[in-house]
């Protein structure tokens, strides 16, 4: 999972378009922490700035003045292919013998190793280690006339997940694989004299973006336009409307982690608000696990919403017995064990008052490899609570991730070795109930064939070659192989 952004700005707009995207990337720092970067044209030319690091201290104002120019794109990187390097923060840069390209990539490709195959001078030409490395050289290789012709030529023989925002001299182009796995979304700008209405309706002197939620849009003062389609290019020029391109025929499968756990509350998808969504989640929740206890309390800060609908469904206080230090990332984001486990008692702290002698209906979002619950229940216990009743507001997760989610090795998921009981016994609760598919239906109101649900229940929309797509270091197998 990573956050994306570009912007084209209008002719005699006084911003750069840098500021604004490096503003919207800022809404999304939730989506990964382990780089961030910002690629630029004034026209002519394309200059990128990325490092390794939380974005305020990669894109701060003393970098930001010299990247000049009214078309942007910005990435933060959660890593799901490839090292922590900084080779691999995006976006990603190549000057190729047909073009200059640059690309900011959220998803993960499945059939990296074929596309390998097809790249003239193979894993030796890349600089790094990431399918999107990849796919930016077999662009700016590809003999097209020019970048849009390019994506229709190679994007149908690319596999998996891939929301990208795609920058050459002229133009941002913002893309959405097939299946759309992950959200991409149009915004408008106003022209900032106001002259034209709040929002401005003649294309030259309006600015336009695209971003991975809609709280982005927010942050930048721009309005929601429409979703960017499974299988559909969105061509941005200044002062021209936005041009659609369809490359393929759409199979959509929206990722419903998003809805369950990524995406910030504030961000709207598929018509549904998210807190809204997670609240009526919590609604559902309460009803398939009862638990007869003093207090619902979640685990902050993603539990928030759906504790609140199971404390009002349930018709139990909702108190908040747990304090997150706002200043640090998310656990389940960092990308190694070690940081994972350092990590939730360095987040968390209980609050006794609050939590002593109590008997606790406790709501998170999810239990990947169980070890971060585990920790949070003893913290609980150690804090004086006398019973501690989980409840999960999704279904156990089964089975690996490959379209953009670190869960792809299933032995680290503890849903698939072992029995819900053992889940219990093993984070030290007295009773464990999940969320059904079913019940995350019913909350969101919408049709199952809308999503994908392939860690819960194995119904993978796009067939992944298991060997090769589950190894996240693969291209840099390749090296070694090659060596
Ligand atoms: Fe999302 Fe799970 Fe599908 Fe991955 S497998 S895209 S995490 S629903």
């Amino acid at each position: 999972m990573c956050g994306v952004f570009g912007a084209v700005l209008p002719a005699g707009e006084p911003t750069e378009a840098a500021n604004v995207a490096a503003l919207g990337l800022f809404a999304l720092q939730h989506r990964g922490q382990e780089s961030a970067g910002l690629a630029v044209s004034d026209g002519e030319q394309l200059m990128l700035y990325k490092d390794l690091g939380m974005i305020s201290s990669v894109l701060d104002e003393r970098r930001l003045p010299s990247l000049r120019g009214r078309l942007a794109i910005a990435h933060c990187r959660y890593s799901t292919t490839g090292s922590t390097l900084w080779e691999n923060a995006q976006p990603t840069f190549r000057l190729g013998p047909q073009r200059a390209i640059a690309i900011g990539h959220n998803g993960n490709l499945v059939n990296t190793r074929q596309l390998l195959d097809e790249l003239p001078g193979g894993r030796a030409r890349l600089p790094a280690s990431t399918d999107t490395e990849l796919l930016t050289a077999l662009l700016a290789d590809e003999h097209a006339a020019d970048t849009v012709e390019a994506l229709q030529r190679v994007l149908p023989r690319v596999r998996g997940a891939y929301s990208l925002v795609v920058l050459d001299e002229r133009r941002v182009i913002g893309v959405r694989d097939p299946f759309g796995f992950r959200p991409l979304v149009l915004g408008r700008m106003p022209h900032p004299s106001g002259e034209s209405g709040l929002w401005a309706d003649d294309d030259a002197t309006t600015g336009w973006c695209l971003a991975s939620e809609t709280a982005a849009l927010d942050i930048v003062g721009a309005a929601y336009v429409r979703d960017v389609e499974p299988g559909e290019l969105v061509v941005l020029e200044p002062g021209v409307a936005p041009r659609s391109v369809r490359f393929a025929e759409a199979t959509p499968a929206l990722c419903v982690f998003e809805l369950i756990y990524f995406a910030r509350p504030d961000t709207y998808m598929e018509g549904r608000n998210l807190y809204e969504a997670r609240r009526r989640m919590g609604i559902q929740l309460a009803r398939e696990h009862p638990a007869e206890t003093d207090m619902v309390m979640p685990v902050p800060d993603t539990g928030a919403p759906a504790a609140a609908g199971y404390a009002e469904e349930a018709g139990i206080p909702y108190r908040e017995g747990l304090v997150r230090n706002r200043y640090t990332g998310r656990t389940f984001i960092q990308p190694s064990q070690t940081m994972r486990q350092r990590g939730v008692t360095i987040k968390l702290n209980p609050l006794r008052e609050v939590v002593r002698g109590r008997r606790l209906t406790v709501v998170d979002d999810s239990i990947v490899r169980g070890n971060t619950t585990k920790q949070i229940v003893a913290l609980l216990r150690r804090a004086g609570a006398t019973e501690v009743h989980l409840r999960i507001s999704a279904p156990p997760i089964y089975h690996p991730c490959f379209y953009g989610i670190d869960t792809q090795i299933e032995t680290e998921l503890i849903a698939a070795t072992h029995s819900e009981e053992e889940i219990r016994a093993f984070v030290g609760a007295d009773s464990l109930g999940y969320l059904s598919i079913r019940g995350v239906l019913a909350a969101l109101d919408l049709p199952y064939e809308r999503f994908c649900f392939a860690c819960f229940d194995g119904r993978y929309p796009e067939p992944v070659p298991y060997d090769a797509a589950s190894r996240k270091f693969m291209l840099e197998e390749a090296v070694a192989g090659h060596a």
